[in-house]
């Protein structure tokens, strides 16, 4: 096993980490009190092809292996201090344009993965339902054949990126009665009659991502819309769960390493009783927990990134990522607001800010209860 970063890959982190100080940044508290998607900043990134890292380059997109991709997103985490649009990025990215490049055909590749690589379009990924969420296969969106098209009826929601989306990676269930042998994947185009994106909601954190329900009443879609056959679903989804419980996370890696280096800064400074408080063992000890957690998580990302198109399955590595680092994001945003006392606590810190947006990381990519059900699974329990 050797996922040492190579000389490309440490040249473009570098670039990104550059790119993403010097032109991601500002705003970011008020376009998050004011729960903005910053499209110009999207465009931006979309200029760096951030948005098709994985994509082959005959495609539109860089062209990196799933580890680099992985270092690229670390770097962006830690470069960015806007999560809402690192989580947008990475919602398109793992969930809609991963599965297109996988499953996608031919015409299909052509048609959508340069526009989404380039950032002139925007993906959201349609499997959560009012009725399903953690059971997902649960859903009741259903597309039933007629003569050469499907009509899809049902209601999507929780659907990152939904309002602002072009094209929509949207499951539906083909043939009920197989349960999730009988889901199927449809790409679906804004403006396609029978579709629109409705309700968008205003959230406790990941404020610049924007969210909502997507909603399908008798909307006919033809056989080309279908995204790897009819009973594919389970296969697409399963994949980019995979890809997106891996790589999404290693922009948490990052988030945790700029976390790590405020609240080291702060301990340093800051004095209380004659010293600076990282004199004091239960703030020194706080952070020394927080440097572990941080370089766990990072040997659990690179490993399971340099395993995920190696291993025969990677769902047990990708449950065991997904659920460490976003609960070691959760812990060590909670500890460097401790650290940073009162200032960590009001709206304008970072600090403040990252310790709202890291409760979603526990729920999205299914929860952190589902990530420890799949590995016990495993485990034969
Ligand atoms: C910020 C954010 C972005 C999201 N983006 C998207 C998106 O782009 N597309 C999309 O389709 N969805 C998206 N979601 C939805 C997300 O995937 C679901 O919220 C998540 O899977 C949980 O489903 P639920 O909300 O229905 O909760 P439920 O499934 O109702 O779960 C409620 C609680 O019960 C627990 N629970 C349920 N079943 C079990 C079980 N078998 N064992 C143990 N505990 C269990 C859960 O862990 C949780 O604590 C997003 C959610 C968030 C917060």
């Amino acid at each position: 096993m050797d996922f040492a970063p190579s000389a490309e890959h440490k040249e473009l982190c570098a670039e990104v980490l550059r790119f993403a100080r010097a032109e991601l940044n500002d705003g970011i508290e008020e376009r998050d009190r004011a729960s903005r998607f910053p499209r110009e900043l999207w465009d931006k990134c979309g200029d760096m092809r951030l948005q098709g890292l994985m994509v082959p380059e005959e495609y539109g997109g860089v062209g990196l292996d799933p580890l680099g991709t992985a270092l690229v997103l670390e770097s962006l985490g830690y470069g960015c201090r806007d999560a809402g649009l690192v989580f947008s990025i990475c919602a398109h990215l793992l969930a809609c344009v991963v599965p297109i490049w996988k499953h996608g055909s031919e015409e299909q590749k052509r048609r959508y993965l340069p526009k989404l690589s380039s950032g002139e379009w925007i993906a959201v990924n349609g499997m959560t339902e009012p009725g399903s969420g953690s059971d997902a296969f649960a859903m009741r969106t259903r597309a039933v054949p007629r003569g050469d098209d499907f009509v899809l009826n049902g209601a999507k929601t929780f659907s990152s990126n939904g309002p602002v989306a072009d094209v929509a990676v949207v499951y539906a269930a083909t043939a009920p009665e197989k349960r999730v042998g009988g889901i199927s994947c449809f790409l679906v185009e804004k403006g396609t009659p029978g579709f629109r994106a409705a309700q968008q909601f205003e959230k406790l954190g990941l404020r610049t991502s924007s969210i909502g329900e997507l909603l399908f009443e008798d909307c006919a879609l033809p056989q080309s819309a279908l995204l790897g056959g009819v009973g594919a679903g389970e296969t697409v989804f399963s994949e980019s769960m995979a890809w997106e419980r891996i790589c999404l996370v290693a922009a948490h890696v990052g988030h945790m390493q700029r976390l790590l280096e405020q609240a080291v800064e702060h301990a340093r400074t800051r004095q209380a009783f004659g010293k600076p408080i990282g004199k004091q063992q239960a703030v020194s000890h706080r952070i020394a927990d927080m440097k572990v957690r941080l370089e766990a998580a990072r040997l659990l990302t690179y490993k399971a990134a340099w395993r995920l198109d190696r291993a025969r399955d990677i769902a047990l590595d990708a449950s065991i990522t997904k659920l460490y680092a976003s609960e070691a994001l959760l812990d060590s945003a909670l500890d460097t607001v401790r650290v940073l006392g009162g200032t960590g606590f009001m709206e304008e810190c970072d600090a403040a800010r990252a310790l709202r947006d890291a409760v979603g990381g526990v729920i999205y990519s299914g929860t952190s209860d589902i990530q420890r059900d799949i590995i016990a699974r495993w485990l034969g329990l």
